[in-house]
């Protein structure tokens, strides 16, 4: 008989992630070996997992439709297909005994390892403060920061114990990382499995811990890192930098969350990709136009005001704003004309403005 994924879930060709997940449930819930004591249930389990775990993954679901069955089998073993499989799939389904299903799926030596791989998946994510410069959050930039976080301790590899003979196996559950316990129910009984809580699934447990970090496995160090900041960053951003948060337990490391502050800058204020800023004119330059320096991100420009220039105008340097982060049109720099009106004047200068006065009058 021809084995098809689609035809094993009964679904068709073109089903949801949502009705592949719902036919999967229930068939889950008939086939699980706990519940059907039919002798080819665990195997009906295992095929519908397996039919499961690929269509409920977009890429591998796509490699199977261009394959076809035979190939797809051909090139990935049922330890593949399962190797990121969610399991947490199984607590939603109510099923608590994982070590069971990873023994059913991955085999009885691998399942200590597995297990613990599951229970401490990946390091701790690191959140961290970042303030940069307005120019960086424009341009972007390359910048060198510093990380606290803990790493694996060099001289026990991590594994706590003291070089040469600190680690032994766990005599509680002899290696496995599981212990057995028999239920008793109103008929009969069953064996249970849990994770062993005395090496938390590891097999093994420190019996002299290492002196560099006290059987941690782990040591605090400070580490310097390059990070870039993409341009068009704004307040609050949040940069991910993957891979680089706690290292993980038998998983990939977390990672480093940086939150972006602006310093606030001493000429421009941001509202949204747009930039403002305020210039001074004399009254001459208002009154007969002029071209004036203007300060911008990228150095001084210049600006044209028409003659009557008032107070309080505002002229636009299309463009000079801050780009959008990812790409796109910059936004535009804004600039509000103040006109000086002198102080601290000399006799001269004040004879010379009684004489305006009474040229232009009031
Ligand atoms: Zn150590
Ligand atoms: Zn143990």
């Amino acid at each position: 008989m021809k084995k098809d994924y689609y035809e094993i879930l009964g679904v068709s060709r073109n089903a949801t992630k949502e009705e592949i997940k719902k036919a999967y449930r229930e068939l889950a819930l008939k086939y699980h070996p706990d519940r059907n004591k039919s002798p080819d249930a665990e195997e009906k389990f295992k095929e519908i997992s397996e039919a499961y775990a690929v269509l409920s993954d977009d890429e591998k679901r796509a490699q199977y439709d261009r394959w076809g069955h035979a190939d797809f089998t051909g090139r990935y073993t049922r330890s593949d297909i399962f190797r990121d499989f969610d399991f947490d799939i199984f607590r939603d389904f109510g099923f608590s005994d994982l070590g069971r299903i990873f023994e059913m799926f991955f085999g009885r030596e691998e399942v200590g390892k597995r297990a613990w791989t599951y229970v401490h998946p990946r390091g701790a994510d690191i959140q961290q403060d970042l303030e940069i410069e307005l120019k960086e959050a424009a341009f972007g930039s390359k910048r060198e920061i510093e990380v606290e976080r803990s790493e694996v301790c060099i001289a026990c590899n991590g594994s706590g114990g003291k070089p040469g003979g600190g680690i032994k196996t766990c005599p509680t559950c002899r290696g496995s990382g599981w212990r057995e316990y028999t239920k008793h129910l109103a008929f009969g009984f069953t064996s249970v499995r849990m994770m062993c809580d005395r090496c938390r699934g590891r097999g093994e447990i420190i019996e002299i811990p290492c002196p560099e970090c006290r059987g941690r496995g782990r040591v605090l160090r400070t580490r310097k890192l390059v990070v870039n900041i993409p341009q068009g960053v704004e307040e609050g951003s949040v940069l991910r930098i993957a891979g680089e948060g706690e290292p993980g337990d038998g998983g990939p490391p977390g990672d480093l969350y940086l939150n972006i502050h602006i310093r606030k800058h001493p000429i421009f204020e941001r509202r949204g990709n747009d930039i403002f800023c305020e210039v001074q004119v004399s009254l001459p330059q208002a009154a007969l136009g002029a071209k004036i320096l203007v300060p911008t991100l990228k150095g001084k420009t210049k600006l044209k005001i028409p003659p009557g220039t008032q107070s309080g105008n505002v002229f636009r340097l299309r463009g000079l704003g801050i780009p959008k982060l990812g790409g796109g049109k910059p936004g535009d720099q804004y600039v509000r004309v103040q006109v000086k009106v002198p102080t601290s004047l000399t006799e001269e200068q004040k004879r010379f403005l009684r004489e305006y006065e009474r040229i232009f009058g009031h």
